[in-house]
């Protein structure tokens, strides 16, 4: 299942300003199936365990504040080389430095609120659908 799936957020700020509909679109339209969808909301702790990784990282307290903050959707998404290509239809971390037409480029209002997570290996894809899905809510 790992080479051709990745996990994805759409982050509180594109939530609460109505990009839903648009980044599942554009999610669909570039070629990913959804295996499995939710809306959500973290606390701070699962926030915290989810971004583990960055605990070191200067941003760490405020990115956990951001993604705990509002309704998230969290979702699995199936294509042949998935990782890979998702991070290229979401674009650069920065939106400033998102290719045109990207999810991030499109609907990102900063580095921080960058309207959508994708996963950055497969190892990762796999621990982050785990870590929001039961087997049972995954379609794959
Ligand atoms: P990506 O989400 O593109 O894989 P990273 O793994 O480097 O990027 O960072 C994880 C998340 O942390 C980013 O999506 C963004 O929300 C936040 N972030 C990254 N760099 C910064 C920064 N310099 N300032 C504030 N938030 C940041």
């Amino acid at each position: 299942m790992a080479s051709n799936m990745t996990f994805t957020m759409i982050k509180p700020t594109a939530v609460k300003n109505g990009h839903i509909g648009a980044i599942l679109n554009k999610i669909n339209e570039g070629g990913f199936k959804i295996v499995a969808l939710k809306l959500t909301k973290l606390s701070a702790e699962k926030a915290g365990e989810f971004y583990a990784v960055h605990k070191e990282r200067p941003f760490y307290g405020e990115l956990v504040e951001f993604m705990s903050s509002g309704p998230i959707i969290a979702a699995v998404l199936q294509k042949d080389n998935a990782v890979e290509d998702f991070r290229t239809l979401i674009g650069a971390t920065n939106p400033a430095d998102a290719a045109e037409g990207t999810i991030r480029a499109l609907y990102a209002t900063s580095i921080g609120e960058n309207a959508v997570h994708g996963s950055d290996s497969d190892e990762n894809a796999l621990i982050e659908a785990n870590f929001h899905f039961s087997g049972t809510d995954m379609f794959v």
